[in-house]
């Protein structure tokens, strides 16, 4: 049988081991100046044209965030549900409610109008995710915010360089995180990288991530310690240079995939948007757990299902809404290999793969 195609593959190279062994040899290890340049780096490369906060995590990016935006409990933050659980994860431990809303059907995430309608007296602000690396409809949901004075704030954890109308997403909410965790468009081994629309919000991120101190043993808030390390730092400022060249790898490949699959229904692409594919999902309407093992068994090829559980019917959310697109989407989301570590030969394997279970399945 023919190698297995992985459904992702993290690259590291040279440069990233030389760059740990760089810092190792120093004798520096946490957070400094590595960290510094990285968020400094990171805020240029993605032209952001605000101030970047590097943590440990993009988990804890968004918590942060929620903190520094100073949402308490009691509050409610509209997430979609249609998500990977760190998104509702962050509010819940906020001590806030995590209030889900359904997704667009043409690009998996939050729909403007589903949210308006989940807004109650104590909604405070909207998170939106930049699903798969397609940007949300943030014109929509900015202008839902402003009518009703919320927040907004990102989960660009899939999204490093998507952009809509040529803003860069990141540079829509109050905070923007991006996760820098293995699997994601760059790494840093963990870590996330946080965006600040303003001094104040960067300002409380720094001390929430810091156990609340700017100045050593004069704690302002009551804190975390969410830093980034300097190793960790050295491994993304080396991926920060290459991510550009795999993103466009990325969309080359999605390009290959789209004009050839038969069958099934390609991600969309929203006018003016820039995707940078994280994921590359399809729709199975039937039997989408059986066209996913077909792929493995009969194929050799790896694939995704992000996510086959909505965030609200998770054991710790257990809330009783109706969401049609997203259990719709939770039903048939099918992600195939899209990294840029695929050969032509992979792509084309993966059209005759999907081309034949489609038409077999039709
Ligand atoms: C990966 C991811 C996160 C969490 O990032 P970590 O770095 O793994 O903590 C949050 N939201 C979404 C949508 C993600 O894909």
């Amino acid at each position: 049988m023919n190698d297995f195609i992985p459904p992702a593959k993290p690259i590291i190279g040279d440069e990233e081991r030389a760059a740990v062994d760089r810092v190792m040899r120093s004798g520096m290890l946490a957070q400094g100046p590595e960290v510094k340049a990285f968020e400094e780096e990171f805020a240029e490369h993605f032209g952001l044209g605000r101030a970047c906060v590097a943590v440990n995590s993009g988990t804890s990016g968004l918590h942060l965030g929620l903190l520094a935006a100073g949402v308490k409990p009691g509050d409610e933050v509209i997430v979609p549900s249609f998500t990977f659980a760190a998104t509702a994860n962050s509010v819940a431990l906020t001590g806030a409610t995590p209030v889900f809303a359904d997704i667009s059907a043409d690009d998996f995430c939050l729909d403007p109008g589903a949210v308006e309608a989940a807004i109650t007296d104590k909604t405070v602000a909207i998170m939106p995710v930049h699903l798969y690396g397609h940007p949300a409809k943030m014109e929509e949901l900015l202008q839902v915010a402003r009518k009703h004075d919320l927040k907004v704030f990102e989960d660009a954890a899939q999204a490093h360089g998507a952009s809509l109308n040529g803003t860069p997403v990141g540079a829509f909410g109050q905070f923007a995180m991006f996760s820098l965790y293995p699997t994601k468009n760059m790494t840093s081994g963990e870590g996330g990288m946080v965006s600040a629309a303003d001094p104040e919000t960067e300002r409380l991120l720094r001390l929430y991530r810091n156990q609340g101190m700017q100045q050593q043993y004069h704690n302002e808030v009551v804190g975390l310690n969410n830093r980034m390390t300097d190793i960790h730092a050295a491994i993304g400022r080396v991926q920060l240079t290459k991510v550009d060249g795999w993103t466009k790898q990325r969309q080359e490949n999605a390009a290959h995939l789209s004009t050839r699959l038969e069958g099934v229904t390609p991600p969309p692409v929203a006018n003016g948007a820039v995707h940078v594919y994280h994921q590359y999902t399809i729709r199975v309407p039937h039997d989408r757990d059986g066209f996913a093992k077909a792929l493995r068994e009969e194929h050799n090829i790896g694939s995704g299902m992000f996510y086959p559980v909505p965030n609200h019917q998770l054991k710790p959310f257990q809330v009783d809404v109706d969401l049609p697109e997203t259990a719709k989407a939770a039903a048939e989301c099918l992600s195939l290999p899209v990294h840029p570590s695929l050969s032509e030969a992979d792509l084309d394997r993966i059209v005759s793969a999907v081309n034949s279970l489609a038409k077999a399945g039709a």
